[in-house]
């Protein structure tokens, strides 16, 4: 099976991390809570307010080096790929906010050992990616990324997280890296 996987809250925990930085920082680009509202923004990777550009601008990088890989996700990855399946990773980070975004994010898989065959940055727009790479089943915390995987008839599940967590959506959900292995698992069967 090829298995496309987002980074940011599928294989690594970023809100919370994203949520000390606004803390920390945020006063010096807004005032009250207006980065915290536009936290989704600043996870999703489609800054589009210049409060928000300008804050991951300066912090990305310290804010990823940061971030944890969740829980079993290191596990059920390598195991997936020893198992034979391909892994592409697929991400909208880019080099808008990373320099390299390719370079970053290869670093950081390799500092983490996670094994994959094939990581893409800048995609936005993850399901035209997913159709181009013959993607067979991607797992991604953005719920619409899913609904438009399904309906190009490829495969997906949610990965909850406490952005999605509220909004509605008929595809499958996980909450961990073991429930993703044994989804992948039972859909061989
Ligand atoms: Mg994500």
């Amino acid at each position: 099976m090829r298995i496309g996987i987002d980074i940011d809250d599928t294989l690594i925990d970023s809100v919370q991390v994203v949520r000390k930085y606004i803390k920390k920082y945020g006063h010096l680009y807004c005032k009250n809570n207006e980065l915290s509202d536009l936290e989704g923004e600043l996870l999703r990777g489609k800054l589009k307010n210049k409060i928000v550009t300008d804050f991951f601008s300066n912090h990305c990088i310290e804010i990823s080096d940061h971030i944890r890989v969740k829980r079993y996700a290191k596990q059920v990855i390598n195991k997936l790929h020893e198992e034979g399946n391909e892994i592409i990773i697929i991400t909208a980070r880019s080099d808008n906010y990373y320099k390299n975004a390719q370079e970053y994010c290869a670093n950081y898989l390799k500092k983490k050992n996670i094994h994959y065959d094939k990581l893409i940055t800048h995609q936005t727009y993850k399901y035209k990616t997913c159709k181009n790479e013959g993607i067979d089943i991607m797992i991604d915390d953005a719920i619409d990324t899913c609904e438009d995987v399904i309906k190009l008839g490829m495969k997906a599940i949610v990965f909850n997280s406490k952005t999605n967590i509220n909004k509605d959506t008929t595809c499958d959900r996980v909450n961990t890296w073991v429930e993703v292995y044994n989804y992948i698992h039972n859909l061989k069967k």
